[in-house]
């Protein structure tokens, strides 16, 4: 079905060279809103769904042309805001990464088909981002939903914060048509129809996609005409080829001589821009009626994703402000943890515009370690964006700086932002108290060393966030003077106790 529909998107006029739109089939999703519509239960509006996404992000073969991990991120956000009113979450799944000439490219191919069926993942909505799509014709495809494989395909540049692409695939996905559903391979133009329009069908595709009673204005056939829901009014599918033409349609009538009036901000429309898009509350209900079908019970998992708002911007605590590092290796970027955020991506290079040497992890813990080794007397830059499964959209917190250097300066833990050790001097055999205020939890080894550096003591510490205590025996040691010292991965503290006699 797709295949030979796409084989036919050739048909739109060579004049139109900018025609964009989604090459999915109607049919099949045509048969599932009325047999949505004839189990439409609106009760279960109200009852969270969550939905889980593996993005798929495509490279060619030789691993160039990715869509980057942001703009995906800045997509779940989009996409949870256009759905935010039909009790829907959507969450990342995983990120899957793979390199593929033929997806990349050509992902509607024999070639393509075959290493996406070997990556599609058994219990999530599959979106494949690639770099460009089949067309036989001057248009562009942007994007499209395969019933067939049950996935989603779009091209790379409908993937951000700002295209309603992928929420309008994800539409097709839980059953919606397009409203001008029949009008895909020939919208109406004067060239090929009268005004008013005088004949009860569109004009179907050439060898195949069914031609489609044509929607009257009047509601009279809308359960059996263009996407058959009743309250998105009839659209004669203006929008391929005026997308930003938002009143194109005014003159234009339908077999009853009335004019036709398009709802040209619906999600499942071509129009572009022409208000904030919505879906109508038919929709909403198909939506919500085939996310609880038998056919999408595989996305159904019982998982609850983390949806805890997260609170940026992040708080930096090393290195910043252009500090020296202390060597050019092993260097620990290290931030607070963030509310809500269980994941970061976190970005460094050598230009405050992150195109020089970038290198971007994605980690679970509030600080990474960098272990290329750096040039020294560079000024590096790094940044981090907090996130969780559906909360995506803090973007990156504002950029930090530090010098790759030989700085030595040893005698610091960034985390410990007060210490205190008393009494000092302290009587031999009486407890000298170590008062640590920490921003956040870690473990060190704290020892008590003699003047040569003979450790006396060693044990395991853990430093919870906050203000802590930990009492030093000095019992077993003779008066002179010590050195307690802390170790973490996060650096050093050394403090000098004298102890008494
Ligand atoms: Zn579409």
């Amino acid at each position: 079905m797709l295949r030979s529909f796409l084989a036919l998107t050739g048909l739109f006029i060579s004049s139109f060279l900018s025609a964009q739109y989604c090459s999915t089939p109607q049919e099949p999703l045509l048969e599932r809103t009325d047999a949505n519509k004839k189990a439409m239960v609106p009760v279960q509006r109200g009852v969270q769904k969550y939905i889980p996404v593996t993005f798929h992000l495509v490279a060619s073969s030789a691993g160039a042309g990715r869509i980057t991990e942001e703009n995906i991120l800045l997509q779940v956000a989009s996409i949870n805001a256009s759905y935010a009113d039909q009790e829907a979450k959507f969450y990342i799944d995983r990120f899957n990464y793979f390199d593929n000439d033929a997806v990349y490219n050509t992902p509607g191919s024999n070639a393509a088909r075959t290493q996406m069926r070997l990556r599609k993942d058994n219990n999530s909505i599959n979106v494949f981002i690639v770099n460009s799509i089949e067309s036989t014709g001057p248009g562009t495809t942007l994007a499209y939903y395969d019933p067939q494989e049950d996935w989603l395909v779009s091209r790379k540049g409908e993937i951000n914060g700002a295209s309603s692409t992928l929420a309008h695939e994800v539409g097709h996905f839980f059953s919606l048509a397009h409203p001008f559903s029949g009008w895909d391979c020939n919208p109406f133009t004067l060239d090929s129809y009268t005004n008013p329009v005088d004949v009860d069908f569109t004009l179907p595709c050439e060898g195949g996609g069914g031609s489609v009673l044509i929607e009257l204005h009047d509601r009279s056939n809308c359960l059996t005409a263009g996407d058959r829901i009743c309250d998105t009014p009839e659209d004669y599918n203006l929008g391929l080829f005026y997308q930003n033409d938002c009143s194109e349609n005014t003159t234009i009538m339908d077999k009853n001589g009335e004019i036709i009036k398009p709802m040209t901000n619906n999600f499942m429309s071509y129009y572009r821009e022409c208000a904030v898009y919505a879906f109508t509350p038919t929709q909403k209900n198909l939506i919500n009626t085939d996310f609880f079908t038998f056919q999408r019970a595989y996305i159904r998992t019982g998982v609850i994703p983390n949806t805890t708002p997260v609170v940026d911007p992040v708080a930096y605590i090393t290195p910043i402000n252009g500090e020296e590092s202390n060597g050019l290796t092993n260097i620990l970027l290290d931030w607070d943890d963030t509310p809500g955020a269980n994941k970061y991506v976190v970005m460094y290079a050598r230009n405050s515009s992150f195109t020089l040497n970038p290198v971007k992890e994605i980690v679970t813990a509030s600080e990474y370690v960098i272990t290329e080794t750096l040039n020294e007397n560079i000024n590096y830059y790094w940044r981090v964006w907090p996130y969780n499964e559906s909360m995506t959209g803090a973007g990156y917190s504002v950029t930090q700086t530090f010098k790759a250097g030989l700085g030595v300066g040893i005698n610091e833990i960034r985390e410990i932002s007060g210490y205190s050790l008393s009494p000092n001097p302290v009587a031999g055999g009486v407890e000298a108290m170590l008062t640590l205020s920490s921003t956040k939890d870690f473990t060190a080894s704290l020892e008590i060393t003699d003047a040569s550096g003979h450790a006396l003591v060693t044990e395991k510490i853990l430093i919870p966030s906050g203000y802590s205590q930990h009492p030093l025996q000095t019992t077993d040691l003779p008066a002179g003077l010590y050195f307690v010292i802390m170790h973490s991965e996060k650096g050093n503290l050394v403090e000098r106790l004298l102890i008494l006699d």
